[in-house]
C-alpha cells in the first residue's frame, strides 16, 4: 500500500477527476491524500476515500510537503495550471523542490501521471525502497 497525493489547480480539476475515475481501480487500496477542493471533487465523483488537507492557497501544499519531508509520500500527482499565475506560487515551488530533494515521483501533467499510474499498477514501485537508502540525511 502506497501513500499518494492529488493536487490540481482550478482549471485542471476536471482533468484530475476524469483521470482518477479512469484509474480508480489502481488507486483503491492505497492511502490517498489531497488538497481540500481537489479531494472534495474526487470524492464526489468516485468511491475513493481521501484524507483532505487544507486548500492549496491556505497551506495544503505545505501540509503535503511535510509528509514528503518525512518520507511518508510515495507518489504525487499535481496537475498545475501552466497558464495562470497562482497566489501560492512559493508553496508550489517548495512542494516540487521537496519531491526532488527526497526522490519522490511527481507528475505535473496528465501524460506523466498516466505513465506513473501504469507503473504503479504493474507493481513497479519497489525501487522506492532502494531510493530510500540514498535519501539525503542533512544535519546528522
Ligand atoms: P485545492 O488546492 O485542491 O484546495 O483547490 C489546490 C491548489 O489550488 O493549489
Amino acid at each position: 500500500m502506497l501513500n499518494i497525493a492529488f493536487i490540481a489547480h482550478d482549471r485542471k480539476k476536471e482533468e484530475i477527476v476524469n483521470f482518477v475515475i479512469a484509474y480508480e481501480h489502481v488507486f483503491v487500496g492505497n492511502t490517498l491524500y489531497s488538497t481540500g477542493t481537489t479531494g472534495q471533487r474526487i470524492m464526489e465523483n468516485t468511491k475513493l476515500s481521501i484524507h483532505r488537507f487544507l486548500s492549496g492557497p491556505l497551506g495544503g501544499d505545505q501540509q503535503i510537503g511535510a509528509l514528503i519531508a518525512q518520507n511518508e509520500m510515495d507518489l504525487v500527482i499535481f496537475l498545475r495550471d501552466p497558464l495562470m499565475a497562482q497566489p501560492h506560487e512559493p508553496d508550489i515551488t517548495a512542494l516540487l523542490r521537496l519531491c526532488d530533494v527526497h526522490g519522490i515521483p511527481v507528475a505535473t501533467n496528465v501524460a506523466t501521471a498516466e505513465i506513473l499510474v501504469r507503473a504503479l499498477d504493474r507493481g513497479d514501485f519497489g525501487w522506492r525502497e532502494l531510493v530510500d537508502l540514498h535519501r539525503p540525511r542533512l544535519g546528522v
